[in-house]
């Protein structure tokens, strides 16, 4: 039985699109919440809603902090929204005796050097991997490396700064774009200790999946195991489609649900969602990452369960304490479009909105870049013009409602202008 003033602690970060699904959700099912955030480290009450101010880069501290406000306020469950609160979470749970994967487990997912070498002391497969440092000479080390291969920051997610590198020359050149970038100073900023560092990996073909699971004291429920039908061969990895229920024989996606296990149980992630990217190549499902959090962005809205029940909704109420029994999808297929960013330069708007959703099947178009302000595509930038959402009777035709709609509309962008 839970304290009446007990209240779930949400973790968010400045630019989390989620907080607020996550908050509706918590309005639904009447769960009271406490914020914490990182969204300004000088003021103690910005927003005046009593947030807890928090550095998730220094998870220690922070979880220092959240025991603190426990004393005088009951905290019966924490939940994080997105990477970087993962570990802060892990280790105030940890310390206020809340169920919640080890932090060990969220270090892991953080760190995919980390996670890498726990996947491969656990006997499972992995490419060959090396990390580097920012500030080394990377050139006396080319002969080790596998190509083709991928290299990518340590810490960062969302595709940002992941280059492929087909030989020697575009390696360094994607070496060098990466130090860039982490060297910017809104990456800087987010302080994490392994910034200056990348990791490269051997490239791994085939189709890629993406599972959403729920971790009940170590037991995986697969909630949702997306196609991702645009092909992923780089040099950038733009996500675009996810459209679920999956196309691949049921045997396939057994042998993927299996690998994600698997790497769960390496990574020793226990409670809680997971988020798990995997290549299907033709010997074999192979585990990209696993993250500790559910789908990020918007995109929880095309996961829908046949209780009527949002994905938030799902995670709010495990972590609640709450019955989740059945959790079965929705009958309908579902897809969501992240709208890539064609070219950097000024967001002026899009046209083309009202035959976009004109299209069958598509529900829903957020634009969520912000008009007059710049943007920049990947690698080195780490968002989205928006996202795009379609229902229908299969999943070939969410595939295609989501294309046609994304033919519809055009964005307006223009070049930024020189600074005099
Ligand atoms: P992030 O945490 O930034 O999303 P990931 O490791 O998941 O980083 O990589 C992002 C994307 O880059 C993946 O979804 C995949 O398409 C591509 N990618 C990353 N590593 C590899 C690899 N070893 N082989 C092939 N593609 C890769």
């Amino acid at each position: 039985m839970k304290n009446a003033d007990a209240k779930l602690l949400l973790l968010s970060t400045t630019s989390s699109y989620e907080t607020r699904l996550f908050v509706e959700a918590a309005e639904r099912l009447s769960i009271p919440l406490l914020f914490g955030t990182d969204r300004c480290h000088r003021l103690d009450d910005p927003w005046q809603d009593g947030a807890l101010p928090l550095r998730f880069e220094e998870p220690e501290a922070s979880a220092g902090v959240i025991v603190e406000q426990s004393r005088t306020q009951s905290i019966q469950a924490i939940v994080p929204l997105g990477d970087r609160a993962v570990r802060t979470a892990a280790l105030a749970c940890q310390a206020l005796g809340l169920s919640h994967n080890p932090p060990s487990a969220a270090e892991a997912c953080r760190n995919k050097f980390i996670a890498r070498q726990r996947l491969q002391a656990a006997g499972l497969w992995v490419p060959p991997f090396a990390r580097f440092s920012i500030y080394e000479d990377p050139r006396p080390r080319l002969d080790e490396m596998p190509f083709p291969c991928v290299l990518k920051p340590l810490s960062l997610s969302a595709s940002q700064g992941v280059i492929r590198a087909n030989g020697p020359e575009e390696f360094l050149a994607a070496f060098e774009r990466i130090a860039r970038l982490l060297r910017q100073p809104d990456i800087q900023v987010l302080r994490e200790e392994t910034l200056g560092e990348l990791l490269v990996e051997g490239f791994i073909p085939g189709p890629e999946f993406a599972l959403e699971g729920l971790l009940d004291h170590g037991r995986l429920r697969v909630l949702v195991l997306f196609d991702k039908p645009d092909p992923l061969e780089g040099p950038y990895f733009e996500e675009t489609l996810y459209v679920t229920p999956s196309r691949l024989p049921e045997a396939k996606q057994r042998e993927i649900i299996g690998a994600v296990e698997a790497a769960a149980k390496a990574l020793t992630l226990c409670h809680g969602p997971i988020h798990a990217e995997v290549r299907l190549p033709a010997d074999g499902p192979r585990v990209l990452e696993v993250a500790a959090r559910a789908i990020g962005g918007l995109c929880s809205r095309a996961v829908r369960f046949q209780t009527g029940i949002s994905l938030p909704e799902l995670i709010l109420r495990h972590a609640w304490g709450l019955p989740i029994e059945p959790v079965v999808r929705e009958d309908a297929a579902a897809g969501v479009m992240m709208i890539p960013i064609p070219q950097a330069g000024i967001f002026h708007g899009v046209e083309g909105l009202e035959e976009a959703r004109q299209v069958p099947g598509i529900e829903d178009i957020a634009i969520t870049a912000k008009p007059a302000h710049p943007i920049v595509p990947l690698p080195e930038g780490a968002s989205y013009l928006g996202f795009i959402f379609a229902r229908d009777s299969s999943s070939e035709a969410v595939e295609r409602a989501l294309r046609e709609a994304h033919g519809r509309l055009r964005f307006r962008i223009g070049p930024e202008l020189p600074v005099v």
